[in-house]
């Protein structure tokens, strides 16, 4: 892994950057749908078989064409994507979103893909929605987050939806939900609808159902779990919607942890389109 790792800073707050950016015209080989509006992408491409994750939870850009348009990728090279992105013309600009690698084949070159759809309120949803195998999409390799293994001790992982294939691709790092947990991991996760944990082993995860705005479960819950077993918390992984994720950081801080310990990701924000 570290192989492609530009730098690894010395707190475990920041993510991984990585050296270079490959890029990946992919087709889609399969589409499943995982329930409560969870998808799973499955993504192939030749070159994937040579793709080397930086970390666990390694994170691409989704490069969706527009609807009847080929697939045009920006220039691999610079490290604005957006700005490369936004150069192409309207008509074959494909839509950019951010996404987790949930697993990597590099014997079949694919990766699988986990979107959380909320019907057409985005490009990145109405694109995966419709999605069919056959279609073309690019990927665009761009880092990963967790730092976990350097942590050592106690950690905890707080997550939505939206970061529940990030916390499986993590536990499976580790050798898989019981292994993770024998290593001190802790995991706290708030979604809408249970069911869309049906897909995963997150073993004996806290699952906290959330009626409200985010965070309005998990945070609570979070707090009374940190006060109820005290102990210095060595690291910290906190990624979803802005709020919950921010908040998360906020409790462990409160609690004691270091906040150079903590990382925390708005992988997505109530109300407001991904930059
Ligand atoms: C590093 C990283 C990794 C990520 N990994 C994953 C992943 O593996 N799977 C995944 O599903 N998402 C993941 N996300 C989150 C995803 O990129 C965002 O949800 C993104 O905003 C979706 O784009 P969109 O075009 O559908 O919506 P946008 O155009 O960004 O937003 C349009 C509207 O939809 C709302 N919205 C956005 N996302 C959601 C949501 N999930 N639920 C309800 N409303 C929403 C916004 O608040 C806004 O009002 C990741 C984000 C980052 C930064």
């Amino acid at each position: 892994m570290s192989a492609v790792a530009r730098e690894r800073r010395a707190d475990a707050s920041t993510g991984i950057v990585r050296a270079d950016f490959p890029q990946y015209a992919a087709t889609v080989a399969e589409v499943h749908d995982l329930g409560a509006g969870m998808r799973r992408l499955v993504c192939e491409a030749p070159g994937l078989r040579d793709f080397v994750p930086c970390g666990p939870d390694e994170y691409v850009g989704l490069l969706m064409p527009p609807a009847g348009a080929p697939l045009v990728l920006p220039d691999p090279e610079p490290v604005n994507v957006r700005a490369t992105v936004a150069a192409l013309p309207p008509a074959w600009r494909p839509a950019l979103r951010w996404y987790t690698v949930r697993e990597h084949d590099p014997v079949r070159g694919r990766v699988d893909i986990d979107v959380v759809t909320h019907g057409d309120s985005g490009p990145g949803s109405t694109w995966v929605s419709r999605a069919r195998p056959g279609d073309a999409v690019g990927i665009r390799a761009s880092g990963a987050l967790y730092r976990g293994f350097e942590a050592g001790g106690r950690q905890v992982l707080v997550a939505d939806e939206t970061a529940v294939p990030s916390v499986a691709a993590i536990l499976d790092a580790w050798g898989g939900a019981d292994d993770a947990r024998d290593h001190g991991v802790e995991v706290h996760v708030e979604v809408a609808d249970p069911r869309v944990l049906d897909a995963y082993d997150l073993g004996d995860a806290r699952v906290h159902v959330r009626r409200g705005r985010p965070g309005s479960a998990v945070l609570p819950a979070l707090d009374a779990e940190l006060a109820r077993r005290p102990g210095p918390v060595a690291y910290g992984w906190a990624c979803g919607e802005a709020s919950l994720a921010a908040g998360a950081r906020r409790v462990l801080v409160r609690h004691g942890t270091d906040r150079r310990g903590v990382f925390f990701c708005a992988y997505w924000k109530v109300g407001r389109p991904r930059p």
